[in-house]
């Protein structure tokens, strides 16, 4: 297949792991699943996803957590709405609500978005995906995206979604494993978020700064990770 960040052709096979093929793109360095799984695949997979019921006991801590994560990019970015993607049971969520913002979080969980909207009434919560609520036309001065694009096959359509979301001068701030950290071990497919059909793009810092800017971004920084091999940046939407 074709690299979904530079549509290049040239790769090479990294090896096999859950019997998917795991290419490496010569020209971005892009890694990937190869093929892709397809949506019924995908359906089938998702359909065992659970919510996690430890977070709901421990949810005071949780979005205590996020609020501390949010504390400097919350100061980056101009007040308004924020839209969390992949919000799961809506911690991040509720976080942004406690800095002002009116709080949107969506997420494909049905379980989940319910028990969001149980526990952050003051929240709205929504079953959709970045491309739903971007076809509406809708945007937003904040948007998290916290380790979901990992999981996505339509790369180029959602980096267009997030372009259209984020309200031009309004920040993203998205995490995602970092194929780049030097935690990660030589044999890339013995380290454990390369694990299809679960994960299914790896990026490193270069891929995502090229993702980023080629859908109207400028990447601020990287926070620095020294011990977690994860990439988190903040970007603005020029
Ligand atoms: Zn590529």
């Amino acid at each position: 297949m074709t690299c979904p960040l530079c549509e290049s052709a040239k790769e090479q096979r990294v090896g096999i792991k859950n019997d998917y093929q795991i290419q490496r793109c010569d020209q971005c360095g892009l890694m990937y699943a190869d093929p892709m799984p397809t949506p019924e695949e995908l359906d089938v997979f998702y359909a065992e996803y659970g919510v996690n019921r430890k977070n709901i006991e421990r949810k005071d801590e949780k979005v205590r957590r996020w609020v501390r994560r949010l504390f400097l990019i919350e100061k980056l970015a101009p007040p308004g709405r924020s839209l969390d993607i992949g919000c799961n049971t809506g911690f991040a969520t509720e976080a942004a609500r406690r800095y002002g913002y009116e709080a949107h979080g969506i997420d494909l969980g049905r379980e989940s978005i319910e028990l969001a909207q149980e526990m952050f009434p003051a929240c709205d919560f929504e079953l959709a995906t970045a491309q739903d609520v971007a076809g509406r036309g809708e945007q937003f001065e904040l948007v998290t995206c916290p380790e979901v694009i990992e999981h996505l096959t339509e790369l180029q359509t959602f980096a267009e979604a997030l372009r259209s979301l984020v309200r031009p001068g309004g920040i993203l701030y998205l995490t995602t494993p970092d194929t780049g950290h030097w935690l990660v071990p030589r044999d890339k497919l013995a380290w454990k978020e390369i694990s299809p059909p679960h994960h299914l793009i790896y990026f490193g810092r270069p891929q995502m700064r090229r993702l980023l800017e080629e859908h109207g971004f400028r990447v601020l920084f990287f926070f620095p990770m020294l011990h977690k091999p994860n990439l988190r940046v903040v970007a603005r939407r020029i």
